[in-house]
Order: structure tokens, then C-alpha cells, then sequence
């Protein structure tokens, strides 16, 4: 399968070349080429497949020839492997045809696992394959970073930098990721805000001789690998729900439009799906999309789900480019206008297409607890703020009869246990593997938020590790 850039001007590439790649050179993301199709029979024999046998086919369509379906097995195999229950995603039914699909059993407690954990051995089998090394760096608020490390972590052919402000993050998310041990993850805590991180880390890409001599890479969520492990879900889900005989819905609580997507190309993929339903906080900037049509950037609120307190949904450009039928131009004039004037429109006839799929619904903090206490009160399940979300849009918004809904749990309820407790009243306990958190050594690097300071202590650890540019 060929790559094709949203905005129309980059070269196609294949699947191994876009992963790695991340952002097309003209600005834009990777799509394939053309979707690929299930037929019905083909999504009937998948039904019976375990996790890891249903992902390497799932993302065999995307991905071969570059990586064929028995490589992406074994890297699947691996990747699920520590995961702490038996069936990788369990659906849960918490009544009235509503199902709550578990994507926390990973070793970072959130969805995102899912997918790194496939993206981390990936780099490993394409780099390895050309004999070279990538440096991976990134800045975390405190909630992604641990997710990037945990799936970087022993990869012979990467090291991660991961920058956090430093006094700023929790200390769960802190421990999360500065207990790591293994020799290619170096934390280091930034002395300022997030935003010094982020700035410092778009610095060093900025800088091309520092980046092309360390072979600067990302994981970030515009990664087209990451969106096609993530359909993988959706396709279990749904087979679990006797799919393609039964349709189905989704209801997605949704920062950077990439798990939704995911979904999206699920059903491009041939599974049958009657609804997706995107969920919102307070920043509700897709929520008024799908109402007006108008895409306009407003502050960032910060709320109890801050995984998606985003403004800007960066994989919603993969949309626009179907919802434009694939014209790369148009897509690119969109972006313009966003980017000079913070917002921009699309015309009536797009509006519907896209609202013959997705429905939208956004839901407050004081909306949030409420959602996870009468979840709590009423099933007896304790939902962390995002999956609250999703269950609340699953229920808010109207679906054809006898189609039963989906809603994804993104988090684990202890990974926000004050927001859980305020709410019901119940402190949600860590699962085991992470009972000794608090008791495991840390290592990481106090630095200024100082360009030169951050760009010498990478090169120097990675002179340290022997490791040659
Ligand atoms: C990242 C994240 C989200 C948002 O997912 P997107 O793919 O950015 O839409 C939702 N919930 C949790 C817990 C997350 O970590």
C-alpha cells in the first residue's frame, strides 16, 4: 500500500517510509493510497481470531508489503503481551444495549498503549532492517510521555528523550516515567512550563544540523501506524457484537481526532458502522464543527480530562481530505485559512457528508462527574473522566434502533483518582503491577529551559552510550 500526502504534493511513499516520516514533507498527513476492504466472509473468519493474530491482519492491509502479516504477528505478539488481561480489550456491558469497551489494561493504564506498543517494535523491525538508529524526543504535560517510553524502552535501535516540566506534573505521571529502567530512556525535567518543553523540542527540529546528525524522530499521534493499530480495536469490538451481521455504533472521547479516525477507517475497512459519536469537554472546538460546519480555535480550557483539553485536532485534516473527495489542493487552502485566521468553514454539502457518520456531543466537568457517578450508582463501575465522557455521549445521542453502542474507556480510574473519588466517592486502588510505584528509584536530568543546554546534554548521553551518528 502507497502513502499519498492530505495536501496533495508530496511523493507517495510505502507504509515503512510514511511511519517513519511521520509529517509529509508538504505539511500534510499520510493516507493511503486507496481503503482497503474486508469482505463480509473475510470479517467472519476474523471474529475467532485472538488480539494479536487480529491486529497483524487488520493492519496487514495497510501495511504489506513492507511489513507482511507474519512479521507484524510477531511484533504484534510481543507488544500485547505484558498486557494484564486475558483478552487485551474486554467489552463490558453496562445494559440498555451500551458496551464499555477496556483499553487500560496496557502498562501505561490508557489506550495510547495500544497503539505505542506496536509503534515502538515497528521502528525497531524498519530500522533495523536499514541499519540505523533514530533519536526520539518529546515534551509531556505528563499524560502521553510515559505511554512514548514505555514503548521505546529496550528498543535497540532508539533512544527517547522525554522533557517534562519540571515540579509541574503529578507525581504518579512523573514516577510513571522516571522510574523506567532501562538504558536508552532518559527523562529530563525542564525548569519552566510545558510550553518551554514544547518549544525547546520544535527548536531541535528547527535545528537541521542537530537533527539530521542524531536522526531526530517522533511518535506523536499524527503517526499513520498509530491510527492503523488503533482500528484494530474497533474491528474486534464490533465482532464481538456479531459484526458485519450487526451494525453498531461508537461513542469516542476525542482530543486529537486520532482514535475517532481510527474508527473511521475501521469503517472504510468494510466493518458496519451505523454511528460515530465524538465526545468533548469543555473544549468543545469539533463538537460546533459538526453543528456549523465552522472549525474556529478557541482558548484551551483545562478540565478534569486533560487528555483532551486540545483545540486544534490535528488528524481531523485526514477527514477533510475524504470529506473533499482526496483533493489535496483544497485541503491545503483549508489549512492556510486555519493557519492565518484561526478558523475556517467548509460548505454544506461536506457538513452533511461527514454528519451522515459522526454525531458530536461535549459535556462539562460538573456533566462529567455526574456521568461517572450515575455509572457508578448504577452498574457499579468506576470510569476515569474520559471514559466518563464517551459514556455520556453514548447516551446522549440517538442511534437506529437495535444498534448497540460502543463507548472506548481510554483510561484506567486510577490513573485520576482525585477527579474519581470527588465524584462517588470511591478511591480507585492502582492495579498491582504498578502497586510499588511509589517505592521504585527515579532517574532523570534537571536542565534549563536553555536550547544549547538541552541539544549538549543529548549529545553527550548519546556519545556516553556509544552510540555513533
Ligand atoms: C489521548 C487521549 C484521549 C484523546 O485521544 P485522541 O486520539 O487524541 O482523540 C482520550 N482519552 C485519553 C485517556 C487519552 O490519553
Amino acid at each position: 500500500m502507497d502513502y499519498v500526502s492530505t495536501r496533495g504534493t508530496a511523493p507517495a511513499l510505502p507504509f515503512d517510509d510514511a511511519v517513519l516520516a511521520g509529517l509529509a514533507p508538504d505539511g500534510g498527513l499520510y493516507v493511503p493510497a486507496r481503503w482497503p476492504r474486508f469482505s463480509d466472509d473475510a470479517l467472519r473468519l476474523i471474529a475467532d481470531m485472538a488480539y494479536p493474530a487480529l491486529a497483524a491482519r487488520v493492519m496487514a492491509a495497510f501495511a504489506a508489503p513492507s511489513v507482511t502479516e507474519a512479521e507484524l504477528t510477531g511484533l504484534a505478539t510481543d507488544a500485547y503481551r505484558g498486557f494484564d488481561h486475558a483478552d487485551i480489550a474486554p467489552l463490558k456491558s453496562l445494559g440498555d444495549d451500551i458496551y464499555l469497551l477496556e483499553l487500560f489494561h496496557g502498562p501505561t493504564l490508557a489506550f495510547k498503549d495500544y497503539a505505542l506498543q506496536v509503534l515502538g517494535r515497528l521502528f525497531d523491525h524498519i530500522l533495523n532492517a536499514r541499519a540505523r538508529r533514530i533519536t526520539i524526543v518529546g515534551a509531556t504535560s505528563g499524560d502521553t510521555g510515559s505511554a512514548a517510553i514505555e514503548a521505546c524502552r529496550d528498543r535497540d535501535t532508539i533512544d527517547i528523550f522525554m522533557l517534562h516540566p519540571h515540579g509541574r506534573v503529578s507525581e504518579v505521571q512523573r514516577r510513571q516515567m522516571t522510574t523506567v529502567d532501562a538504558a536508552n530512556v532518559h527523562n529530563i525535567a525542564i525548569d519552566g512550563t510545558f510550553d518551554d518543553c514544547q518549544n525547546l523540542v520544535k527548536a531541535m527540529f528547527n535545528d537541521a544540523p542537530f537533527r539530521d546528525r542524531h536522526r531526530l524522530g517522533a511518535v506523536n499521534s499524527i503517526n499513520w501506524a498509530r491510527i492503523v493499530a488503533q482500528v484494530v480495536y474497533y474491528v474486534h469490538a464490533a465482532s464481538l457484537l456479531a459484526a458485519p451481521d450487526r451494525r453498531v455504533a461508537f461513542a469516542v472521547p476525542t482530543g486529537n481526532f486520532g482514535n475517532v479516525f481510527a474508527g473511521y477507517v475501521a469503517w472504510r475497512l468494510g466493518v458496519p458502522i451505523a454511528r460515530l459519536i465524538v465526545g468533548s469537554n469543555r473544549n468543545d472546538i469539533l463538537t460546533r464543527f459538526f453543528k456549523s460546519g465552522r472549525m474556529a480555535v478557541d482558548v484551551v480550557h483545562p478540565t478534569l480530562s486533560p487528555s483532551m483539553d486540545i483545540q486544534v485536532s490535528s488528524n481531523f485534516e485526514r477527514l477533510l481530505f475524504d470529506l473533499y473527495d482526496r483533493d489535496g489542493a483544497a485541503v491545503a487552502e483549508l489549512m492556510t485559512t486555519f493557519r492565518e485566521q484561526q478558523a475556517f468553514a467548509v460548505e454544506p454539502r461536506h457538513l452533511q457528508r461527514a454528519r451522515a457518520l459522526f454525531a458530536a456531543a461535549r459535556f462539562d466537568d460538573e456533566e462529567t462527574k455526574a456521568a461517572m457517578r450515575a455509572v457508578h450508582e448504577e452498574t457499579g463501575e468506576l470510569l476515569d473522566p474520559h471514559s466518563a465522557i464517551g459514556v455520556a455521549a453514548a447516551r446522549s445521542v440517538e442511534r437506529p434502533p437495535g444498534v448497540p453502542v460502543v463507548a472506548l474507556a481510554t483510561a484506567h480510574p486510577a490513573k485520576f483518582p482525585d477527579a474519581v473519588e470527588a465524584a462517588t466517592g470511591v478511591r480507585p486502588a492502582l492495579p498491582p503491577r504498578l502497586a510499588d510505584l511509589f517505592d521504585r528509584p527515579e532517574r532523570f536530568t534537571a536542565l534549563p529551559a536553555d536550547l544549547g543546554a538541552v541539544e549538549r546534554f543529548i549529545a553527550a548521553t548519546l556519545v556516553d552510550r556509544g552510540v555513533r551518528p
